[in-house]
């Protein structure tokens, strides 16, 4: 049976709603795999250390025969190839990120690979595309909804569907 996983997508550099609709439909076209939910698009603040523009974000279920280390291998493809992403400055802007939020109910921490991602409880980036198409799943480690998570985060704005 195939597995499900959640991605998270986010782009703040070039036109971020063209680079977001790239990757569904690259995303779309991992062997074995097929999407079978996508949130809308969100434009967000940025979170971190490093000043830059806002993002545009958004979450898919897929649904995928390929195991974790096969989808990463995947994803960080189509960063590399379709969208030419260089990695330069550590959490700094970027044409797109895609994470791997969950996948099935696994638990998983290799040196290349953390699932449930470890940041997804703490941002309300992901946390906000991720109630819409997903509000019942359940955090595997924290043992609390997706819509509990976003419910116990401090009060705070910066998440702005478009
Ligand atoms: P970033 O530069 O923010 O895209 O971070 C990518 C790095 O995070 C890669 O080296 C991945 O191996 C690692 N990583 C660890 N856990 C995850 C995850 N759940 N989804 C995506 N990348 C991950």
């Amino acid at each position: 049976m195939d597995s499900a996983a959640y991605v998270c997508l986010g782009s703040n550099l070039g036109d971020r709603e063209l680079n977001l609709l790239r990757a569904v439909a690259e995303i779309g076209r991992i062997p074995g795999s097929r999407i079978t939910a996508l949130s809308g698009f969100y434009d967000t603040e940025p979170v971190g250390p490093v000043p830059q523009d806002n993002f545009l974000n958004a979450v898919l279920r897929l649904e995928t025969c390929l195991e974790p280390h096969h989808l990463l291998a995947e994803l960080q493809r189509i960063e590399t190839d379709v969208f030419r992403r260089v990695r330069t400055i550590a959490q700094g802007p970027r044409t797109m990120d895609l994470d791997i939020l969950f996948y099935d109910d696994m638990i998983l921490e290799d040196a290349d690979l953390t699932i449930p991602h470890p940041r997804l409880h703490e941002r309300r980036f992901v946390l906000v595309p991720l109630a819409e198409i997903a509000p019942d799943h359940i955090h595997p480690t924290l043992h609390v909804t997706v819509a509990e998570l976003l419910g116990n985060l401090p009060p705070g704005g910066g998440v702005t569907k478009v």
